[in-house]
């Protein structure tokens, strides 16, 4: 395994080309999928191994995968001995093949991430998190600890019973979870007297939910449960599909990202690379994978990359915050704007009570945005307040309208839908 602390920008770069070049021809001669594209192009695996080049390969969608899946299986089904399934929120789950080799890759991966996030042999791990139900990260995570020779205990997310025994009688260090989860935890401590911040845990690893605004700076749940736990947070952010996670450094600057492992790129809407640090789509081709392996995957997420040197002083790549999906952009008079910097704006306004966006196209490329807010107060100061504060965060004002809670609650429709909707788009 290479040692990505020791690796200079030249060697990464290296290692990236020639990731790149091994995938294409493994894909070339076992997937179906891509065989079939590079018919319908007239071109051959090293046709592309060229950076530039390789910018020119075409995306694959999840459209593409869920509507040809077995065509992106390289192995034979004898061969696979784990099947896993993307996280899809829609439709049926895509299934997901792996190899004892990926599962192995998947380990390698978790080692890296852990031990950026500064997890060593001496630490012992609660893994809070679904460790069955198809959900490829549980198993991963596993992997990775084990590899690094911490201790783990699998108490999985249900009741939180178990981890406040477990807190007792082991003492550990660390708690891989979902953030929301670990404020849940934390709050019924405090109700009940239990001092969370005198317990060993130090480093709290956040899975599934953003901890921290674009800027790095901890978004209102990160902050609340460092407070309740008094403990570090950690950020770490994996794709299903690429079989892939990118974990923060003590530096929090970012994801870091492992080129033996993935190859990634920010794209525009037409597919091409952006200029370094800007936000566009993530995209990633997978480096090593035998069942599944994938090329130039969109993940219709969108954020940034840093490639300077990091802090921690690698010059491993870094993920910024997911900043939103990419079906979720709007253009509100020729400005850019995801969904979650409006709730940002309006999570910080105490006189916001409630909320829902939503969403019209008014002509091509145009959307118009209109903010139904119910208040605490004043209605009339309450609106003007709100105008101004998204108009200072995002640069274009939309359409504020004051309604009843009666009114937001028929909207958000918490009745038919698991949790509150916030977000309505009708273009
Ligand atoms: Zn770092």
């Amino acid at each position: 395994m290479i040692d990505e602390r020791t690796l200079e920008k030249e060697a990464l770069a290296e290692i990236g080309r020639r990731g790149i070049a091994e995938t294409l021809s493994y894909v070339g001669s076992n997937s179906r999928y891509y065989q079939r594209v590079f018919k319908e192009l007239h071109a051959r695996p090293e046709d592309f191994s060229d950076l530039d080049a390789f910018r020119q390969f075409p995306l694959t969608t999840k459209q593409d995968v869920s509507g040809s899946i077995r065509d992106f299986w390289c192995v034979e089904e004898q061969r696979v001995v784990d099947i896993s399934t993307t996280s899809g929120t829609t439709g049926h789950p895509t299934l997901y093949p792996m190899t004892y080799g990926d599962i192995e890759r998947l380990g390698v991966n978790e080692y890296l991430s852990f031990r950026c996030a500064g997890l060593t042999e001496h630490d012992t791990v609660i893994l809070a998190v679904t460790m069955d139900r198809c959900f490829m990260a549980g198993l991963a995570y596993y992997e990775g600890l084990t590899r690094i020779g911490a201790t783990t205990i699998r108490v999985g997310s249900g009741p939180y019973g178990m981890l406040l025994d477990f807190l007792e009688r082991v003492r550990p260090t660390a708690i891989v979870s979902v953030p929301s989860y670990l404020r849940k935890i934390g709050l019924y401590a405090q109700e009940n007297g239990l001092d969370l911040a005198s317990s060993p845990v130090n480093r709290l690893i956040c899975i599934g939910e953003p901890i921290r605004e674009p800027n790095f700076s901890l978004n209102p749940l990160g902050q609340q449960i460092e407070q309740l736990w008094g403990a570090r947070v950690y950020s770490t952010y994996g794709i299903t599909e690429l079989a892939i996670s990118f974990c923060e450094c003590d530096a929090a600057g970012g994801g870091h990202l492992h080129p033996e492992l993935i190859y990634a790129e920010i794209v525009d809407e037409k597919g091409h690379p952006v200029p370094e640090g800007e936000i566009g789509e993530l995209v990633g081709t997978t480096i090593g994978v035998q069942a599944m392996p994938i090329v130039r995957f969109a993940t219709g997420d969108c954020s940034f990359i840093q490639r300077e040197r990091c802090a921690c002083g690698r010059w491993t790549p870094r993920l910024g915050p997911i900043v939103g999906r990419k079906r979720h952009l709007m253009k509100i008079k020729g400005t850019s704007v995801y969904p979650a910097a409006v709730q940002r704006v309006l999570d910080s306004l105490p006189q916001v009570r409630e909320y829902v966006m939503v969403v019209r196209s008014v002509a091509a490329l145009s959307d118009e945005l209109t903010v139904m807010v119910a208040l605490q107060g004043e209605a009339n100061t309450g609106a003007d307040l709100v105008r101004q504060h998204l108009q200072a965060a995002l640069k274009v004002t939309p359409v504020v309208k004051v309604v009843s809670m009666e009114e937001i609650e028929r909207l958000q429709d918490i009745q038919h839908l698991r949790k509150k909707r916030v977000f309505i788009d009708e273009r």
